[in-house]
């Protein structure tokens, strides 16, 4: 499933990084998490909002990576890697698409005429744009997503798995559309997952883009910013992108209040935005699929150039700090890109030294 993150396409399997070698507490820790990530803990999406308000419903939903629910063979797979066993690339995720560009779904009985149309609405502007299509499941499909509307808040299995029949899960938390998980950009958010992405935060050159403030997170919340390989997720040549309907906000799994996550470039407030999704999501999901033309459409000018003016504004700040343009509460004293590294040592030996 790591097919998508940023759209991975799911080929490999390595989390980022040599292998490395894990103590017994780390593994038992590791698989706890990811366990507590696939029980429901009771709460509602309302309570978790209440503990981060500052984070999207998405982000606070209690599942792997805020709101990806996890298969049992996504759970080993995650755990052979973090534990590093076997030889790198050893294990291969399988191929997740979708058989012929198309997604069998059902929505549950539950929701009323204006959710099911927030739904609809949803589906129809992904077919708009890309070659997915959707089709309602008839008595002879054995594997398709069941829409769902529990309460605690809106995930998705991600990718297709032919083994996992209606377990293929879409749950948006019923609200009024507009409001919560029945926002446009979430539920497309979440249909993505279901086509086979992951979130754009995790993907190998993040630490390129984006600074991880590992300080501030609540506990286990760095097992939510791994980031995986090259051999494992593919950005099918679309560059990074903060306004991508799957990346993180500023604050995802913060425990102080404080940003977990911040640009190294200016983002124009633009990262974890729910407003819409961008032109390259919908390139990714066509490049994906192999969708006719998809390869050949070049990447949007206006995004190029704005690339290049991140690039030329990096240059220029090189020598100073390059969170500059932040707020002043997110501005650390960080430099270039490659400091962040060394920052990131630096904050961790200060924990210690704390201690
Ligand atoms: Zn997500």
């Amino acid at each position: 499933m790591w097919s998508a993150i940023v759209v991975l396409s799911l080929v490999g399997c390595a989390v980022a990084g040599p292998p490395v070698t894990r103590s017994r507490k780390d593994i038992e820790g590791f698989r706890a998490y990811l366990e507590r990530s696939r029980t429901d803990d009771g709460l509602r999406l309302e309570s978790r909002m209440l503990l981060n308000p500052k984070a999207s419903p998405w982000e606070n939903s209690g599942k792997f990576q805020g709101d990806i629910l996890l298969n049992d063979k996504q759970v080993e797979l995650l755990m052979q890697q973090y534990a590093g066993v076997g030889a790198r690339n050893a294990f291969i995720w399988p191929n997740t698409k979708w058989p012929r560009n198309t997604v069998v779904y059902e929505i549950n009985n539950e929701f009323t005429q204006a959710q099911v149309q927030a739904i609809r609405a949803s589906m129809a502007e992904i077919e708009e744009h890309t070659c997915i299509r959707f089709r309602r499941k008839t008595s002879f499909d054995r594997n398709y997503v069941l829409v769902t509307g529990r309460p605690d808040g809106c995930y998705a299995t991600a990718g297709y798995w032919e083994d996992m029949g209606m377990h293929h899960t879409l749950n948006i938390g019923k609200a009024n559309p507009g409001e919560g998980c029945f926002i446009n950009a979430i539920i497309i958010h979440e249909w993505l997952h279901i086509i086979g992405f992951l979130h754009l935060h995790s993907t190998h050159d993040r630490d390129d883009y984006v600074r991880i403030l590992w300080e501030n997170m609540v506990p286990d919340g760095e097992y939510d910013f791994q980031k995986f390989d090259t051999d494992t997720v593919d950005n099918m040549d679309v560059p990074y992108e903060y306004a991508s309907t799957m990346h993180y906000c500023r604050y995802g799994h913060t425990a102080n209040g404080k940003p977990t996550m911040l640009p190294i470039y200016n983002d124009y407030g633009r990262m974890g935005q729910l407003d819409y999704v961008t032109e390259w999501d919908w390139l990714r999901v066509n490049r994906h699929y192999n969708c006719p033309g998809a390869w050949e459409t070049p990447v949007h000018a206006d995004e190029l150039s704005q690339k290049r003016e991140n690039d030329a504004a990096l240059e220029k700040m090189s020598q100073r700090n390059v969170a500059e343009d932040l707020p002043q509460e997110e501005v650390l004293a960080a430099d270039t890109p490659q400091d962040v590294e060394a920052e990131k040592v630096s904050v961790v030996e200060e924990a210690r030294l704390d201690q």
